[in-house]
C-alpha cells in the first residue's frame, strides 16, 4: 500500500502563470481521485514543518528572509522564483509533506509520496532559486537524522534539472550518497551537475551526476539506471531512500529535451522498489499537465507493485544512443576508485 500526502493548501502559493502553479498540484490530484488506484492508496495530510526543521538545513537569515517578503504582500525571490502573502506558510507544508512522508515509511508503509508545492530541489542553505523555496527533501532527512537516528542515505533524484541544492547541501558529508540523472548541464537550468562534481572532502565519491544529452529516451535512462544505480545502492548499502519525483523529463515537457514516455514512470517506480524495498517520495518538476496527470498514475501503480515485481517493460533489446554509452564509459572510469558498477 502507498500513501499519498496532499493537501488543498498548495493552491495558496500563488504564482499566476508562472510554468510552477497550482494547477500542476490540482490536475495530479483529480486524475488520482478519478483512476481506480483511489483504492490502493491512503491519503494523508502534511503536518506543517516546525522553524526548527527548517534551521538544520537552512540559514536563519534565509528563513527570516523569505517569512518577511511573504508578509510585505511577495515578490520574486530570484528572476524566476516568486513568492506570494501566504508561500511561507506553504513552502512549511511542502517541507513537512516530505517530512509527513517519511514518518509514514517509518511507520511501516512500503512508499510515500509527498504531492506538494513550492518544489525545493534548487533551494541551497541560504538561498531560494528555480521555483524553490525550501529543500523540502533536504529537510526530510535532517528530520530523520536527527529524530530517528538514521545514519546513511540514498538520495535519487530523476527531475530533468539537477538538484544543485540538494547537491551543496550534502556535498561533503559521506552518509549522504546523492544520485541525479537529468538533462547536460551544458543544455539546462542551473548548469551545475557535470560528472566531475563528485563531492569534495570526506564526502568525495559520494555525489554521482548521470548528465543524458538532450533527446535522451526511457531507452537510455533505463540502459543507464540499471546499470548504475542498483550496484551503487547495493555497495552503499543505505538505511533510508529519499527520491526526488521529476516529471520534466516528459517528452512533452517544455522545460526539457529530454523524451521520456509514459511508461518510464512506472518503471522508474517498480525499479525503486526493488532496490530500496520502502521509501519516501517527494515531487519536483514536470510542467505539462496532461503528462502530470497520467505520468503520476503510472508511477503510483509502479509502487504499488511491490508484490508483483514485474517491470512493465522490456528490459532487453534497448535503443541506445552512443551518447549515452559514451557518458556511461566516463561515468565509470571516474567513479571507479569509489563504486564498482
Ligand atoms: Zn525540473
Amino acid at each position: 500500500m502507498t500513501a499519498l500526502i496532499h493537501s488543498p493548501e498548495y493552491g495558496k502559493h500563488e504564482t499566476g502563470n508562472h510554468p510552477e502553479n497550482k494547477e500542476r498540484i490540482e490536475a495530479i490530484i483529480n486524475s488520482v481521485k478519478e483512476s481506480e488506484i483511489l483504492s490502493q492508496i491512503d491519503l494523508f495530510k502534511p503536518d506543517i514543518c516546525k522553524k526548527e526543521d527548517l534551521l538544520r538545513v537552512h540559514t536563519k537569515k534565509h528563513v527570516e528572509n523569505i517569512k518577511e517578503i511573504c508578509q510585505r504582500g511577495g515578490g520574486y525571490l530570484d528572476y524566476d522564483t516568486l513568492a506570494s502573502p501566504q508561500s511561507y506558510q506553504i513552502a512549511k507544508l511542502s517541507a513537512g509533506g516530505g517530512i509527513t512522508a517519511a514518518k509514514l515509511v517509518m511507520d511501516g508503509y512500503k512508499s510515500a509520496y509527498s504531492i506538494g508545492r513550492p518544489p525545493g530541489h534548487h533551494a541551497t542553505r541560504d538561498r531560494a532559486m528555480g521555483f524553490c523555496i525550501f529543500n523540502n527533501l533536504a529537510i526530510t532527512l535532517e528530520y530523520l537524522r536527527e529524530l530517528y537516528k538514521i545514519k546513511k542515505f540514498l538520495i535519487f533524484d530523476f527531475d530533468a534539472h539537477y538538484g544543485n541544492g540538494t547537491a551543496d547541501i550534502f556535498y561533503s558529508d559521506p552518509d549522504v550518497l546523492y544520485i541525479s540523472i537529468h538533462q547536460d548541464p551544458r543544455t539546462i537550468f542551473p548548469g551545475k551537475g557535470f560528472v566531475e562534481e563528485i563531492g569534495m572532502g570526506e564526502g568525495e565519491g559520494y555525489n554521482l551526476n548521470i548528465p543524458m544529452s538532450p533527446g535522451s529516451t526511457t531507452d537510455d535512462y533505463i540502459y543507464m539506471i540499471e546499470r548504475i544505480l542498483s550496484p551503487v545502492a547495493q555497495y552503499f548499502n543505505a538505511d533510508f531512500y529519499l527520491v526526488d519525483v521529476g516529471f520534466d523529463g516528459h517528452r512533452d515537457d517544455p522545460l526539457s529535451s529530454i523524451n521520456l514516455d509514459d511508461d518510464f514512470y512506472g518503471w522508474i517506480a517498480a525499479e525503486l522498489m526493488e532496490i530500496a524495498g520502502r521509501m519516501a517520495l517527494i515531487l519536483e518538476g514536470g510542467y505539462n499537465l496532461p503528462a502530470l496527470s497520467r505520468c503520476n498514475i503510472q508511477l503510483i501503480n509502479g509502487l504499488n507493485q511491490e508484490n508483483n515485481r514485474e517491470h512493465p517493460l522490456p528490459q532487453d533489446n534497448l535503443t541506445v544512443r552512443d551518447d549515452t554509452k559514451n557518458s556511461f564509459k566516463e561515468i565509470k572510469e571516474i567513479f571507479s576508485p569509489f563504486f564498482e558498477f
